[in-house]
């Protein structure tokens, strides 16, 4: 049966899966990039021809990440270049509803073609299953989800696939880790120490595992209100360009509270889309650029070197 077909079924029974194999689980005291890792290296084909794999993580769910992923490679799309998006938040999955993608294609070689957002590639659990059902899903069955989404889509050329992590950090960031050679990745944060606690926690994560911070994004820094045009810092203020001076990334930048960002993403129209003019929509391109430049950067300076998976998947090939 095809794959497209089993996840089809799979979801839309709400099946608790039972028959994947119980695989061990990646400890995070074991860093990734060892020689002898466990996980599979990609099969030939699938993500060959991308250039760079950026996750986007935060440590809280609903800071904005999936908005933030979706509008970056958006705006990475409309500098020119080829993107695609994935949404590897499976039990919280809402790239979906923020684009409104049809259903995946599948190709005569079994792979499944994603559909296309303002040209941007997208992939996402939500689209086989029927809107407000959960993934009801075990770990090792999520992590085959994930292996799945970036080994039997036909990503073609890309020059980034944004992969939109969960929250946290669990057992897909490990598996992601340790399975491809993720470029670097960009942390979402709200400026209160609540959001900061945990993201220091997906800093350390991504440090462990050897992938290089590219910057920080504080999403929600502050109001203005209509009233009285002033900045309403209702997170507290300064938070991200903390976090960001910490680590020593840049702080790529501090996206104001905007209630039609709310409004464009339950409409499944990106912000960056419907209005690129606007402080945000601009504040997204320049983000782009940023994340560019210190992308190159790292990789001057060999921080940003891709890793012993990169060599132990083109061995594989
Ligand atoms: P996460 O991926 O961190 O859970 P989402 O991207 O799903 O967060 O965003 C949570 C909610 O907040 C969504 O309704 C989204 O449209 C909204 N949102 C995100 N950023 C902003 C912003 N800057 N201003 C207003 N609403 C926002």
């Amino acid at each position: 049966m095809s794959f497209l077909k089993k996840i089809q079924e799979k979801f839309s029974s709400g099946r608790v899966e039972r028959e994947v194999p119980q695989a061990p689980s990646p400890s995070p005291s074991a860093p990734a990039r060892t020689p002898g890792a466990q996980a599979a290296p990609p099969k030939a084909g699938a993500l060959e021809r991308v250039k760079n794999l950026i996750a986007v993580g935060s440590g809280k769910g609903g800071v904005g990440k999936s908005t933030v992923a979706l509008n970056l490679a958006l705006s990475l799309a409309q500098e020119g270049f080829k993107v695609g998006i994935v949404d590897a938040d499976i039990h919280g999955p809402s790239l979906q509803q923020m684009t409104r993608t049809g259903r995946p294609t599948m190709t005569d070689d079994d792979f499944l073609e994603p559909p296309e957002y303002e040209g941007v590639k997208v992939m996402s659990v939500a689209m086989f299953a029927p809107a407000g059902q959960a993934q009801i899903m075990r770990g090792p069955m999520v992590t085959q989800v994930i292996r799945q989404f970036l080994t039997q889509v036909n990503w073609g050329e890309l020059d980034y696939l944004i992969v939109d992590l969960p929250p946290g950090t669990g057992d897909i960031h490990l598996t992601l880790a340790q399975m491809v050679p993720l470029s670097g990745a960009v942390l979402v944060t709200t400026p209160q120490e609540v959001s900061l606690l945990d993201v220091r926690k997906a800093v350390h994560m991504f440090q462990t595992v050897n992938v290089p911070i590219l910057g920080v994004v504080e999403n929600m820094s502050y109001f203005v209100c209509d009233g009285c045009d002033k900045k309403h810092f209702i997170f507290r203020e300064g938070g991200g360009r903390k976090l960001a001076a910490e680590i020593g990334a840049p702080l790529l930048g501090e996206l104001p509270i905007d209630p039609r960002v709310a409004d464009s993403g339950d409409a499944g129209v990106a912000f960056v889309v419907s209005n690129p003019s606007s402080i945000v929509g601009q504040a997204y391109l320049e983000m782009a650029k940023q994340m560019k430049v210190q992308q190159a950067k790292l990789q001057r300076s060999g921080d940003g070197a891709l890793g012993y998976f990169l060599l132990e998947w083109k061995q594989n090939v």
